[in-house]
């Protein structure tokens, strides 16, 4: 067993012991200040207050000690490693043509009508083998982990065929089974994605999907969350429904991707019970007020708004309702290709007048609870050993930088990642 001793800290923002739905103040959270962290392997096993960590620091630094501790070099405010909720970071090419298109005037829609959008990148996912696949997958995720991510969604959905979308969810499956760091990858099913040029009707697709490709991610445990994008050009909300219901009763989670053009998805996402919908740039308060009820995780996605131009969903009206608001990057090569989580969330609040508190727990606490996940998002004994640290006194300098203020320290799973801690990183 290797046990450390971490700090101390300026200030560790845990975020614990905060609600998981509806607005919250800067107030509310938990700051230690000169405290620092008791790590058994992979996992917090104690949080320590100022008196307590000197106590602890005496008896690491007394001769015979197991503990390790190297005091840190500069100061630091220490949170929990972020979450990302929602990203397309599994994918082949580039869509820069695409986005000088849509520069020079063309709509989302338009570009994907002329050969363009999601099924240019299909064609050149299905062309890539599954080394090319992973290579390009575990480059992004190690810039992601060097930005503080420490969790990650991948959704698959750039194949549109069977053995691509399986080669693609076999590629995030070899991130996590990596020894080098990585974010975690959380897989999620996005075949439903569009309907492929192959397929006559959307339903015809959707029945195949359930048919022959669900129960093969289901044997191989390649994930256990379905996505569907329900939109104008993708799939209607009646369709999404039998969908997502069936992929339900094969014991998957379900999500979707909802109102990000026209309304509809969020009815879907509300009737079929689903964990999160994600976009909501459309939605309206009828729609907030059906996932407030139905308890569904609101993930709003600023990368995707940035990049098409246009309007920010409305975070502030979701908060005030009572939703769960997480923040995710939407990181993908055509309407989101920048990808920095801090950065957009940091945007997103400006916009939306969200306090230090809100944005920070969409991107960790309630981000984890997008994601099912309960053992991360909070700085608590007991929870995956995900931290990483920024370099100043004050919380408040972290988001005032928006996102121009990188980790100095980041920690996954009790390991320190360096810069070069990583074969591809350089
Ligand atoms: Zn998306």
């Amino acid at each position: 067993m290797v046990k450390q001793l971490l700090g101390p800290f300026s200030q560790m923002v845990t975020m614990d012991r905060l609600p998981d739905h509806g607005p919250l103040r800067d107030e509310r959270l938990e700051i230690i200040r000169d405290g620092g962290l008791l790590i058994e392997d992979d996992r917090i096993t104690e949080v320590l207050h100022q008196e307590r960590f000197e106590q602890v620091r005496k008896e690491a630094e007394a001769k015979g000690s197991l503990i390790g501790h190297s005091p840190l070099k500069q100061r630091m405010v220490l949170l929990p490693g972020l979450i990302d909720a929602h990203t397309h970071i599994c994918y082949a090419g580039s869509r820069s043509k695409d986005y000088a298109r849509r520069l020079s005037g063309e709509s989302y829609m338009e570009i994907a009508d002329g050969g363009g959008g999601i099924l240019s990148t299909v064609r050149q996912t299905r062309r890539a083998n599954e080394e090319e696949l992973y290579t390009s997958l575990a480059q992004r995720a190690f810039d992601h982990l060097l930005r503080g991510v420490t969790t990650c969604e991948v959704k698959s959905g750039y194949g549109l065929d069977i053995e691509t979308e399986l080669r693609m969810l076999r590629a995030i499956r070899r991130v996590n089974t990596s020894s080098d760091p990585y974010p975690l990858m959380v897989p999620t099913c996005l075949a439903a994605h569009a309907c492929p040029p192959e397929f006559k009707s959307e339903l015809q697709y959707l029945d195949f999907l359930v048919a022959k490709l669900l129960p093969v991610v289901k044997k191989e445990g390649l994930a256990q969350r379905v996505d569907i994008y329900v939109d104008r050009g993708a799939f209607p909300p009646h369709l999404a429904d039998g969908f997502l219901y069936q992929a339900k009763s094969m014991g998957f989670s379900v999500v979707v991707h909802a109102d990000q053009f026209t309304v509809g998805g969020v009815t879907s996402a509300a009737r079929i019970g689903a964990v999160s919908a994600d976009h909501l740039e459309r939605s309206t308060e009828r729609e907030f007020r059906w996932l407030q009820e139905r308890d569904v995780v609101a993930t709003v996605l600023p990368g995707s708004s940035l990049g098409l131009g246009e309007p920010f969903a409305h975070a502030r009206r979701m908060l005030d309702l009572g939703l769960c608001v997480a923040i995710a990057s939407d990181w993908n090569p055509g309407s989101a290709p920048m990808g920095n989580l801090l950065a957009l969330a940091a945007l997103l609040g400006a916009n939306q007048r969200l306090t230090n508190a809100e944005t920070f727990a969409g991107i960790t606490c309630r981000a984890a609870k997008a994601l099912s996940l309960t053992d991360r998002g909070v700085i608590r004994s007991g929870n995956v050993a995900d931290l990483i640290g920024f370099p100043c006194d004050a919380y408040e300098e972290i988001l005032y930088r928006q996102g121009a203020l990188l980790p100095s320290f980041v920690m996954k799973g009790g390991r320190r990642v360096m810069r070069a801690s990583n074969h591809l990183g350089a």
